[in-house]
């Protein structure tokens, strides 16, 4: 049907007097929070005119939804996330002058590659749990939050943002993160959908990639989210997926996100990512953002230009003569609107809005923080068993190099977080290694670009002697070295794998003055470490750890703590040997995934390519034997789970924790598959001498590929082998099951019910 304007103007002006006149009368159906919510959207649709649905569609400011006063629906008010809420001040923040003047500060969480490395759900819970009483507490309703894009490349500026290379734990995390936040009644936000794997022309690439990989690799987490958390918004990508911007993406958004998973909740743009009214609204992108002024001004800038970011599609004027040309149809504003107003009613920000509370970096808050930044730190390298560091033998130790007396807490870009206080390495060495152990500091070598008057040979001669002279004078040298938010952020990837200028060779230098050196890596993901490897006895990563960094690496690398962290991404002995070498960062625009599933370990298990560390290692003070591997039944009928159990023993004489990692193997498929994919972890938490059982249900989901021909995920009979170990390359018991009956299982039966309205 084709509607005039004047037909448009008579429709607005009739639909408005129906809603006077019922305004007048009792309580509306939609104000009734005992009324269920879908009766609620419908009835306050029905009320809506034309005019005020379609002023929905894109946003007020830089941050926060179109209000409605007459019918009293509430503005949507958002904050960056993930890694905890943004600070307000700043020009990037871009949210209201008005704040802007106090800056607000809130507790930094470590990155989410850091979060990963604890393969702690409900660590990741809590954490979730406190951004949201932090949303909360600065007046917002909404976390820009979980990144759980994979690691395609080590190069992404963004990879300390996500869960790192592996879809099954991403989820998992993903999950966790989510209930946390949405259980304090706080819309979460999982992004970037969907593969958006680099910065590199992020607003204007063409990611190749076929259905399979998508369905394996870069949907699961997105997948979970709706599925199992009931996620109530989903983030487009910047990026277009085989030919078509994700925000105007009907593949991704209508069949996918809508007909396959069965997603209730509402779309949102990223910011500066829509190119079309008609096919954007048609796609099902209900919120455009940012909006108003603000965002026209924006757009204007030469920078936003440059960067190819695009916006002030869904403008009411603009969508409004879509509807009269007969392009965009009313059910479709209906539909688009009514999620959002679904997720209004089913967050209960209608019925009680949000208001400020103190909640902002409270002891509990700060405990989670400290808690997940200790959990996440990697012991890499331990030769001689040179960590912890013995106080009986140790008197002096030397702190060195340019992460040292600076709080790294974060990467670059719009997760960056301003935290109230945060403890750089060198503060929390000071504070743990008390009266006897005398602590020196020298810089080594200032960080790349930012420092100019440091960027000169004999500037750096000068500073890499004075760390020599400190070590050669102490009993231990620690060497605190990786990368600033200038080198690795959001709007740019990542120069180089290998550390910034001067590292590796301050590090080369001070081992050389002292046997005990070890090397503590502040970054979001490898660094290559060739140089210097084997001249190191300990080696540490401590990621970005947000504001407790410092307190966590000292009680480490003192033994306070013993070390648990496990890697979730696989760290390359070189960048050539990444999956994504060849392919990266694109031509013309366009970026092949040509690796396809063979993403992170996946890759180089089937290339049989030694990564310098693999997926999911990490070394602890203590020990842990694996044994007693149970599978039940033996013979399984399709659908039936698979019972997995084994004992996990401390045998060392230190408490601490071992993830227990489950792999799946399927040598008798008809299809090319990786040798191993994650299906399954624990953590478990031992005392010396203790030993404790281990147990895992596997599903469908832990057998199944999915067929690009069939268009639905296929579990063959036949024989599939559990291996259960410490990393990827460290399995310590196998067994199987064998998978009876011919089982062709539909996605739709791997699917479950999306919770979004309780
Ligand atoms: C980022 C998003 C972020 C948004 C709002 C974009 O540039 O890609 O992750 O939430 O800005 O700051």
């Amino acid at each position: 049907m084709r509607l005039s304007l004047y037909s448009i103007w008579i429709l607005l002006a009739a639909t408005a007097s129906i809603a006077q006149n019922q305004s007048n009368s009792a309580k509306p159906p939609y104000k009734d929070s005992s009324v269920p919510v879908e009766r609620r959207v419908q009835d306050l649709l029905g009320r809506m005119t034309l005019q005020e649905k379609v002023a929905m569609l894109s946003g007020a400011d830089w941050m926060s939804t179109v209000a409605n006063e007459r019918l009293g629906i509430p503005s949507i008010k958002m904050a960056d996330g993930p890694l905890g809420i943004r600070s307000w001040a700043g020009p990037s923040a871009k949210t209201s002058a008005e704040v802007a003047k106090n800056k607000v500060t809130t507790t930094s969480f470590p990155a989410g590659v850091a979060m990963a490395a604890t393969w702690d759900t409900d660590m990741v819970q809590s954490e979730g749990q406190a951004i949201g009483q932090e949303v909360k507490a600065v007046g917002r309703d909404m976390i820009l939050g979980p990144t759980v894009n994979i690691n395609r490349t080590p190069l992404w500026g963004r990879n300390f943002e996500g869960y790192g290379e592996d879809p099954y734990l991403t989820s998992r995390l993903g999950v966790a993160y989510i209930k946390g936040v949405q259980g304090e009644g706080v819309i979460a936000t999982v992004k970037h959908f969907d593969a958006n794997n680099q910065e590199f022309e992020r607003h204007r690439v063409n990611v190749v990639v076929d259905d399979r990989a998508l369905h394996e690799i870069y949907f699961p987490a997105f997948k979970a989210a709706v599925q199992e958390a009931g996620v109530w918004s989903v983030m487009s990508a910047y990026n277009k997926v085989n030919g078509t911007y994700c925000a105007e993406n009907p593949f991704l958004l209508k069949d996918v996100l809508q007909g396959g998973w069965d997603f209730k909740g509402f779309v949102v743009s990223d910011w500066g990512s829509t190119y079309s009214t008609v096919g954007t609204v048609n796609a099902g992108m209900d919120l455009e953002m940012p909006g108003g002024q603000r965002a026209e001004d924006w757009l204007k800038e030469p920078r936003s230009q440059k960067a190819g970011n695009g916006g002030g599609w869904l403008v009411p004027e603009k969508v409004l003569a879509e509807v009269s040309a007969g392009k965009i149809s009313t059910a479709t504003i209906d539909d688009n609107v009514g999620r959002i107003l679904r997720i209004i009613f089913v967050s209960g920000q209608f019925d009680k809005p949000n208001v400020a509370t103190n909640d902002i970096d409270t002891p509990a808050q700060r405990a989670v923080a400290r808690k997940a930044s200790t959990e996440s730190i990697v012991l890499l390298k331990n030769a001689g068993g040179l960590l912890p560091l013995d106080a009986s033998k140790i008197h002096s130790v030397a702190v060195i190099g340019p992460s040292a007396a600076i709080a790294r807490t974060g990467g670059g870009g719009s997760s960056l977080v301003t935290p109230k206080y945060s403890v750089s390495p060198l503060k929390g060495i000071q504070a743990r290694a008390g009266q006897n152990v005398k602590v020196s500091y020298a810089l080594g070598v200032a960080m790349q670009g930012e420092d100019a008057s440091t960027d000169t040979d004999e500037k750096r001669m000068q500073l890499q002697k004075e760390a020599v002279e400190a070590a050669a004078k102490a009993d231990a040298a620690i060497v605190v070295v990786g990368r600033s938010t200038k080198l690795e952020s959001e709007d740019f990837d990542i120069a180089s794998l290998d550390l910034p200028t001067g590292q590796d060779g301050l590090i080369e230098a001070v081992a050389k003055a002292n046997k005990n050196t070890v090397v503590v890596i502040n970054a979001g993901g490898p660094v290559i470490m060739s140089r210097w490897i084997d001249g190191v006895p300990a080696i540490v990563d401590m990621w970005y750890p947000g504001q407790e960094g410092g307190n966590a690496i000292a009680d480490i690398l003192f033994g306070e703590a013993n070390p648990s962290g496990k890697l979730p991404v696989s760290f390359v002995k070189r960048w050539e040997d990444s999956p994504a070498y060849g392919n990266y960062p694109g031509k013309n625009l366009q970026i092949d995934y040509a690796e396809g599933i063979y993403v992170g370990y996946r890759y180089f298990d089937k290339k049989k390519i030694e990564p310098l560390f693999p997926f999911g290692y990490g070394l602890s003070y203590t020990k842990f034997d694996y044994s007693d591997l149970k599978i039940s039944p033996e013979k399984v009928s399709a659908g039936q789970t698979v019972e997995v159990s084994l004992q996990v023993r401390n045998s060392g004489s230190r408490a601490g924790a071992e993830v227990v990692e489950l792999y799946v193997h399927d040598g008798h498929s008809s299809v090319d598959r990786p040798v191993q994919e994650l299906k399954g972890f624990r953590r478990v938490e031992l005392a010396p001498g203790e030993s404790k059982a281990v147990h895992f249900t596997l599903d469908q989901n832990a057998m199944a590929y999915y067929s690009a021909g069939k268009k639905e995920w296929v579990t063959e009979p036949g024989e599939f082998d559990v291996w259960v170990g410490s990393s990827s390359r460290d399995i310590r018991v196998k067994g199987s099951f064998v998978e009876g009956e011919a089982g062709s299982s539909r996605a739709s039966s791997l699917n479950q019910p999306s919770p979004v309205v309780r």
